[in-house]
C-alpha cells in the first residue's frame, strides 16, 4: 500500500479486525491500514456467542470465524438445571487471523505491529515516534478505557484450556454452573468442551471492584477440574478477563445524546465505543453488527458520513440498554452478594425465545414485564432505591467526591 490508505483502524483486536475484514470483503478497491501496539494481531482469545445473536443474513459470512459449534447448552443452579436448544459458537484468534489473511495477501490490508498510537482524530493518527499518518477515515478500536460518565461493576474470570488424559465426558457447554459456592458476589463456572479431551474451564464472578485475584481464582478452577475427575491433564492455555458491566450511563455523557457531530471526533468501535452487552460484557455480536453496518456505509460511498453514523449507533446502543442497566443495578446493588445467583436462577425459568432475545438485545416490552413480574429475588426496598438511573448516578458521584475529599 504505497498510497494513503482509505481507512486507518487503531487496534487489531476483535472489532478492528472484524471491521477491516467486512469492509475489504464488500469494497474491492478499498485499502485499510491497521495499527497494533502488540507484536501480533487478534490477541490470544476465544470469543463465544449464541448463534441467534447473529442476524441470519450474516451467518454465512462469519462461518470461517467459527471454530466450534454446539447445538445446545446447559445451565445449572442449586434449584434448577436446564438444557437450552440454542446453538452456541466459539471463534478464536487463529480463525480471526485466517479470516483477514486473504486481504493481507492481496496487499489491500496492511498491519503495523508494535506501534502505539498516542493521539488520533477522525482523519489522522500520531504514533509514539511522532510520525503522523492520514486517511479518509480513522476508527478507534483500542479496547476498554474507563469513562467517568459510565458507572460500572465487573465480570472477572480466569480460564484454563486443559487436555485430559481420559475423555472428559462433557457433551454440552455449561454456560453457567452456579451450583458452586457463592463467594461475595455472583459466581459460576463456565465449561466449553472443544474436543473429547480438550475443555475450557473458567471461574467467573461479578463484583463491584475491577481487581482480580488471579492466583485465588486460578486455584478455584483447579478445584473444579479436580472435583469433576479431570485431574489428570495438562494446561494448554490460560486466559483472564475483567469485563465492564454497565450499571448506569449519565445522560450528560458527551457522546450519549450528542446533538452535534464534530468533523474531528474520532469514531470509537468495539468496547472502546461502549458496544458490548451491558449484562455480560460480551462484545462479539455488537462488533459484528457494527462491522456489517460500517461496510454498508462504505459500499454506498459514504465514508465521510461514518462519524455521524457511528455516533448515532452509540446513542441508540445506550438507549437500548436502559433495561439491562436496571437489571444490573438490581444484581449488584439490590441483591445480597451470596444470593445474587437467584436473579439468574429465576431468569433461566423464562421461555427460550425470550432468553434468546435477551442476549441479542431484542427484548420486547412484554419480555421486560415478564422478567420483572413475580416475587422478586431481591429485597423490595433495595430494588426501589436503585430503580432510578438518575438518582443512582447522583449518589455515585457524591460518593466519589467524598472519597476524593477523604483522601486529600
Ligand atoms: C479473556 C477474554 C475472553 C472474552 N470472551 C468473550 C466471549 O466469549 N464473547 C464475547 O463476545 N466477548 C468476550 N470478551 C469480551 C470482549 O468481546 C473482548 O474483550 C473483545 O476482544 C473486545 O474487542 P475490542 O476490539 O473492543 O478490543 P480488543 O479485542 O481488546 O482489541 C483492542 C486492541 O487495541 C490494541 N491497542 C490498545 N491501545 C493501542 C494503541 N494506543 N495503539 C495501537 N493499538 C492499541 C490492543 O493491543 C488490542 O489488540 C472476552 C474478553 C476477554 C478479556
Amino acid at each position: 500500500m504505497d498510497k494513503i490508505p482509505d481507512m486507518i483502524i487503531v487496534g487489531a483486536g476483535l472489532s478492528g479486525l472484524l471491521t477491516a475484514w467486512r469492509c475489504l470483503d464488500v469494497k474491492p478497491d478499498l485499502t485499510v491500514l491497521v495499527i497494533e501496539a502488540s507484536d501480533h494481531i487478534a490477541g490470544d482469545h476465544t470469543w463465544s456467542f449464541n448463534l441467534t445473536d447473529v442476524d441470519e443474513s450474516l451467518r454465512e459470512w462469519i462461518k470461517p470465524f467459527i471454530a466450534y459449534q454446539w447445538p445446545r447448552y446447559d445451565v445449572k443452579f442449586p434449584k434448577r438445571e436446564r438444557t437450552l436448544e440454542i446453538p452456541y459458537c466459539t471463534g478464536n484468534s487463529e480463525t480471526l487471523r485466517a479470516c483477514v489473511a486473504p486481504h493481507l495477501e492481496s496487499g489491500r490490508l496492511q498491519i503495523m505491529l508494535e506501534t502505539k498510537v498516542t493521539t488520533l482524530n477522525a482523519e489522522r493518527v500520531i504514533l509514539e515516534n511522532e510520525e503522523m499518518l492520514e486517511a479518509a477515515c480513522v476508527l478507534d478500536a483500542r479496547g476498554f478505557a474507563p469513562n467517568e460518565n459510565v458507572f460500572l461493576g465487573y465480570q472477572k474470570f480466569v480460564g484454563k484450556v486443559i487436555k485430559t488424559k481420559q475423555p472428559h465426558g462433557l457433551i454440552n457447554p455449561i454456560i453457567m454452573d452456579a451450583t458452586v459456592k457463592q463467594l461475595g458476589g455472583y459466581r459460576f463456572v463456565y465449561c466449553l468442551p472443544f474436543t473429547e479431551h480438550e475443555i475450557l474451564v473458567e471461574d467467573t464472578y461479578y463484583t463491584d471492584g475491577s481487581e482480580l485475584s488471579e492466583g485465588e481464582v486460578s486455584a478455584r478452577v483447579d478445584d473444579y477440574i479436580e472435583a469433576h475427575g479431570w485431574g489428570d491433564h495438562e494446561v494448554v492455555r490460560q486466559e483472564k478477563g475483567i469485563l465492564p458491566i454497565t450499571l448506569a450511563v449519565d445522560a450528560e455523557y458527551p457522546i450519549y445524546n450528542k446533538k452535534t457531530i464534530y468533523l474531528d471526533d474520532v469514531q470509537q468501535i468495539g468496547i472502546r465505543g461502549g458496544f458490548y452487552h451491558a449484562v455480560t460484557g460480551y462484545s462479539f455480536p455488537s462488533a459484528l453488527m457494527m462491522a456489517y453496518e460500517i461496510a454498508a456505509e462504505i459500499y454506498d460511498g459514504d465514508i465521510e458520513m461514518l462519524p455521524s453514523f457511528i455516533a448515532a449507533s452509540q446513542n441508540s446502543h445506550w438507549d437500548n440498554e436502559h433495561f439491562f442497566r436496571l437489571l444490573n443495578r438490581m444484581l449488584f446493588r439490590a441483591a445480597e452478594p451470596e444470593k445474587r445467583y437467584k436473579v439468574l436462577e429465576r431468569f433461566y425459568k423464562l421461555p427460550e425465545d425470550l432468553i434468546e432475545r435477551f442476549y441479542w438485545g431484542g427484548l420486547t416490552e412484554n419480555d421486560k414485564a415478564r422478567i420483572l413480574i413475580g416475587k422478586p429475588p431481591v429485597p423490595v426496598t433495595k430494588a426501589l432505591y436503585n430503580f432510578s438511573e438518575k438518582a443512582f448516578i447522583k449518589r455515585e458521584r457524591a460518593q466519589r467526591e467524598r472519597k476524593v475529599r477523604d483522601k486529600a
